[in-house]
């Protein structure tokens, strides 16, 4: 399909349409061919003033948390609330290993099934920057489609976490009810990315999900003294992380849930914050796909393939400072 009938398929097609545009747009963004490549990007220059109103969420947190069980419940909620939800994952095992900790086809069922929902597991090639550009990309395209709700998530696997964040404009953290028990065992870095954290299986041990909401709550507050500069201006209403207790399973606390959201939508867009975020992670994204193609060209350089071999060899043996090695490729490559 040309690149203008597939804009104009995303853009004014029916439901039917519509979806089938999508999975082909994503896909020939996901194409490492030139010829694609250069389609894909004369199709996002074209989509992009059709992009950017959707509510960009991230999701985070543990296998067996609760992650498809909750965007399931959420989704079919929205949807009832006539929004339309897209759900995009990011999972950095399944271009590792082979095997992908998210995505299988048996989740989600009654979710997928939905008219208004669309649902696309993760790229499953290439780096985490590589898989992130990818997730990027897809969600402009859903937002060209009319997705008002689009939902990323991903494991706390590497720093996916971040890919995330980084790319939505509200990121929520799943945990377990016994998690306040040991804060330890929740990676520092990765509480201080989050907007929210929601406390799901509320309803095994509700005692427990409790005293886990107080913990949490006080740790984000002292977080929020030092923490996340998202978090951390003076002069402007602030938005203060929060945490929730839902029930994925049982559908309970989603209202409150979206309640928090929406709040922290508000206020975000009303504070200047929202425009803020999206202007740096814009920017940031292209500087690191510069970073990502400089290191890519550098490394087939015909001179520094020539020398890279014994430069390692000599850098892993101690023959060579790994400084000396650094400026000798690089003048190598500048020749
Ligand atoms: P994911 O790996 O994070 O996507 O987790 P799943 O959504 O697959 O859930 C893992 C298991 O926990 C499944 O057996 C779910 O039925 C169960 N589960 C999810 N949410 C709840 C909840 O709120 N309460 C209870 N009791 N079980 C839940």
């Amino acid at each position: 399909m040309a690149v203008l009938a597939l804009q104009e398929a995303l853009l004014h097609g029916n439901a039917v349409q519509q979806r089938r545009a999508m999975a082909k747009a994503i896909t020939l963004l996901e194409s490492t061919r030139a010829d694609h490549r250069a389609q894909g990007d004369e199709l996002l220059t074209a989509l992009l003033p059709h992009t950017g109103k959707a509510l960009r969420l991230g999701i985070s947190g543990v296998p067996g948390v609760g992650k498809s069980t909750f965007i399931e419940t959420l989704g079919l909620y929205l949807i009832g609330q006539g929004h339309r939800v897209a759900v995009l994952a990011i999972d950095p095992s399944s271009s590792v290993s082979g095997g992908s900790i998210l995505g299988d086809k048996t989740r989600m069922e009654q979710l997928s099934v939905q008219e208004r929902a669309y649902i696309r597991p993760s790229p499953s090639s290439g780096t985490l920057g590589g898989v992130a550009e990818k997730t990027r990309e897809a969600m402009l395209v859903c937002e060209a489609a009319g997705y008002d709700i689009v939902i990323v998530e991903t494991v706390g696997v590497g720093q996916s976490e971040t890919a995330v964040a980084n790319m939505t404009d509200m990121f929520v953290l799943l945990q377990l009810p016994n998690a306040g028990d040991d804060l330890q065992a929740i990676k520092k870095g990765v509480m201080e990315l989050a907007d929210l954290v929601v406390i799901n299986k509320a309803d095994i041990d509700k005692n427990a999900a409790t005293r886990a909401e107080a913990q949490i709550t006080s740790s984000l507050r002292l977080l929020g003294q030092h923490g996340n500069p998202e978090h951390a201006h003076h002069n402007e209403a602030l938005w203060h992380p929060k945490v929730v207790q839902i029930s994925a399973l049982l559908g309970q606390g989603v209202d409150g849930f979206w309640a928090a959201v929406s709040e922290f939508r508000q206020l975000q867009t009303t504070n200047g914050r929202l425009a803020v975020r999206r202007e740096k992670q814009a920017l940031s994204w292209m500087w690191e796909r510069i970073d990502a193609g400089l290191k890519l060209a550098f490394r087939q350089h015909p001179q520094v393939q020539a020398l890279l071999p014994h430069t390692l060899a000599d850098v892993a043996a101690g023959r060579l400072a790994p400084s000396t090695a650094a400026r000798n490729l690089l003048l190598a490559h500048s020749r």
